[in-house]
């Protein structure tokens, strides 16, 4: 037979290309020339595509039935509600066939595979078997370059286009497959093959049962090709953290029997839900843009410290198991191992575990690095809202933490100091005592209480002074932000901190205002709009490098503009602002050893509000100061551990997340490592007190740096 559906195994043309693809892919993962030109596009396009099939998704599937009816009668299409129907139906058709070769899609893998199991096949993931025999090859292998648009056109050209099934060396098997894309319209299947499994299967499995996913539906078999070329272009370098091989075990496919020539061979289409029609109707629709590439999961510090969370599984098991997140879904267990659907438990009861949720630092690596912009941190903070609000289930010193916040203004329970001891004698009022200043510090509760980030409030008090700046500071007034309270899921008690501290701010009529802390600063200035508070908000680092710029290189419009409204105009002008400056640069000196430095960008600095260039701008502009990058800079930092409260939680599961970003930092064989972030700064003191590498390195808020070098050529 013939059914002659047209079936597209895309993969790289030649050996050369392969050469060169996995060069890329080498590069690629060790940072060399990551965001070649063209990306952009390419992500745009991506995401036009994934849109426009998840806002016509039921036209798109009436069409694929009606065209497939009409075209190619011969294949049975069956639609699936769930799991349990596609298994029920595989069951149906396998005609005594025990033994099901799959691909590594993860709607097989992760959806059918344990019904498929639990109805008595032995399943074989034929990918996985085969990645055993040639891991040792990689390089030769892992062939699907990265990016760029010569790649899109010319590298992924099919190189295997199947008209029909042919019917020489049918063996007695059934091959379940998973499809990357098929196109309504023209109706072409798209597989991305790394190895020979996919191609292998198709011209030999007696039955073939292709199962597209309803986010695997698109128009055309342009946007099919498309989008099964990003699926090799973002997923080829994470797929090997991910691979893991088949036990030895593994039913050997080819040592099947041959059947003999003649025998009938058939083609079966299941198109399965599985939730994704709910998913669409439900505020986290934009999951269904997902397509699957691990990307996410290559750039996640919990997944890459050995933590149970994966960012990639974390959305498709939400999109699967959508209509069970809840109490359900949040139940605690560790298990990976999804029970079989139908065997009379939950699949979702075990797939999303307290470890995975808690484990996030909400670093938003995954979402930089996601084609179709898949927000999963906003996922997780809504999971965590789920069990801290709807449970009253949150982990001990976490639950700590909040307490204090809400019976003291601040996460940090035991702390020794007040508000205001770090500012004695640097001659810095409170608002209480004198609100006429040209700018508030808000100092945040872990440089205002913790002994490590005093020193950054010092630092910062000195700088502000010493540039002529009026500033004041709220005191005993101050109370935490919210931030801790709103990433560890207790929503409440952040609108409660967001609405007392607005209307503070309001009764001292606020109007500018500088902070150290990236989480306090993207708190006020991102979050507090939404209660009313609207606040001209710059992180010390954007101030201090506009401080000391050289005058001529002034930008027109300082971060310490004048204010327009006469009541809160800055007194001290422009000019004055930086001939005070100057000097402050002056006096820095241009002697001394020469140092380097390197500089980790704060998650909630950089990726949240793209703060990337201020802090460089001020290394550049201090006298002995060599800057360093790390591997992974700016947008592609790796975090220190410390955000989305995880500064509150233990880290018993794998490695220290702070070790292994100070691991990084040593390699640069600078002697200092700068951030701006009293988390960032206090994970780093203590991973370089654990790892015992004093020696080698020290960590430094950069206020205090600049404070260091200008105090020491003025001392
Ligand atoms: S926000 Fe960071 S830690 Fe959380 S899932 Fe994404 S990459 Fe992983
Ligand atoms: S969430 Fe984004 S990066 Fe992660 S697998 Fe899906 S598409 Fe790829």
């Amino acid at each position: 037979m013939n059914p002659g559906l047209p079936i597209c195994v895309v993969e790289p043309d030649s050996t050369e290309k392969k050469a060169a693809a996995a060069l890329t892919m080498f590069r690629a993962r060790f940072n060399v020339a990551v965001n070649t030109p063209g990306i952009e596009d390419v992500k745009q396009q991506l995401r036009d595509i994934r849109r426009r099939a998840r806002d016509n998704m039921a036209s798109l599937v009436q069409a694929l039935k009606t065209n497939m009816d009409r075209q190619y009668p011969q294949i049975r299409v069956k639609s699936a509600v769930d799991n349990n129907e596609a298994a029920e139906y595989i069951a149906e058709i396998s005609d005594g066939i025990k033994i099901i070769s799959t691909n590594g899609s993860s709607t097989v893998a992760e959806e059918l595979r344990p019904g498929l199991v639990a109805r008595g096949f032995t399943v074989v993931n034929s990918y996985a078997a085969e990645f055993r025999v040639k891991e040792r090859k990689t390089l030769d292998y892992w062939d699907l370059p990265r990016l760029s648009e010569k790649n899109l056109d010319g590298t992924f050209a099919p190189s295997v286009r199947l008209t029909g099934l042919p019917e020489t060396e049918t063996r007695n098997y059934l091959a379940v497959l998973g499809v990357n894309t098929i196109s309504a319209r023209d109706l072409t299947v798209f597989f991305v093959q790394h190895l020979h499994n996919i191609h292998v299967d198709l011209t030999q499995a007696r039955k073939v049962v292709l199962i597209a996913g309803l986010d695997k539906i698109v128009e055309s078999k342009e946007d099919a090709a498309f989008q099964a070329k990003c699926m090799g272009i973002f997923g080829m370098e994470n797929r090997l953290l991910a691979v893991e091989p088949e036990p030895d075990t593994a039913v050997s496919l080819a040592g099947l029997p041959l059947l003999s020539p003649g025998v009938e061979r058939e083609l079966h289409l299941i198109v399965l839900d599985n939730d994704r029609t709910r998913l669409l109707q439900s505020e986290f629709k934009d999951l269904f843009l997902c397509i699957g590439c691990r990307t996410c999961n290559s750039a996640c510090p919990a997944y890459l410290s050995g933590k149970p969370l994966r960012p990639r599984e974390l959305t498709l098991n939400l999109k699967k198991h959508l209509s069970e997140v809840g109490s359900e879904l949040l139940k605690e267990g560790g298990d990976a191992e999804a029970p079989p659907a139908g065997a009379g438990e939950s699949p979702a009861a075990k797939v999303i575990t307290e470890d995975q949720i808690w484990a996030c630092t909400t670093c938003r690596a995954c979402q930089e690095e996601c084609p179709v912009e898949v927000k999963h941190t906003e996922a997780i903070i809504g999971l965590r809202q789920n069990l801290v609000m709807d449970q009253a289930v949150i982990p001990r010193t976490a639950e700590a933490a909040l307490r204090s916040l809400e019976a003291r203004g601040h996460p940090w329970r035991g702390t020794r100091f007040s508000r205001t001891d770090w500012a004695q004698g640097l001659g810095i009022s409170t608002l209480a005592e004198n609100s006429d200043v040209d700018i508030l510090y808000w100092v945040g509760c872990t440089e205002a209480l913790e002994d490590r980030g005093m020193k950054v409030a010092q630092a910062t008090g000195k700088l502000l002074t010493r540039a002529g700046i009026r500033v004041g500071f709220l005191g005993a007034e101050e109370t935490c932000c919210g931030d801790p309270a709103r990433r560890l899921g207790n929503e409440y008690l952040f609108q409660v901190q967001a609405e007392t501290n607005v209307k503070l701010l309001q009764r001292y009529n606020v109007r500018k205002i500088v902070t150290a802390c990236p989480h306090c600063y993207n708190t006020l200035k991102n979050e507090y709009p939404r209660f009313g508070g609207e606040f001209e908000v710059v992180h010390h680092t954007q101030l201090i490098a506009d401080l000391l710029r050289e005058p001529e290189a002034a930008p027109k419009e300082p971060v310490l503009s004048v204010a327009k409204d006469s009541s809160t105009a800055l007194r001290m002008t422009t000019h004055a602002l930086r001939m005070t400056t100057h000097a402050l640069r002056m006096t820095s000196g241009t002697e001394g050893e020469s140092q380097s430095v390197t500089y980790h960008d704060p998650c909630y600095l950089g990726r949240y509000n793209g703060v990337y260039d201020p802090p460089r701008q001020i290394l550049s502009n201090l006298p002995g100061i060599t800057l360093v990058e790390m591997e992974q800079n700016r947008q592609r930092s790796f975090c220190c551990g410390g955000g989305g409260g995880r500064m509150w939680l233990e880290e018993g599961i794998g490695r220290r997340i702070s070790e292994l970003r100070i691991g990084r930092a040593i390699e640069t064989k600078a002697r200092t490592v700068v951030t701006a972030c009293p988390f960032c700064l206090q994970m780093f003191d203590d991973a370089i007190k654990a790892k015992g590498v004093e020696e080698s390195i020290k960590v430094m808020d950069i206020a205090e740096l600049v404070n260091d070098i200008g105090g020491r050529r003025e001392g």
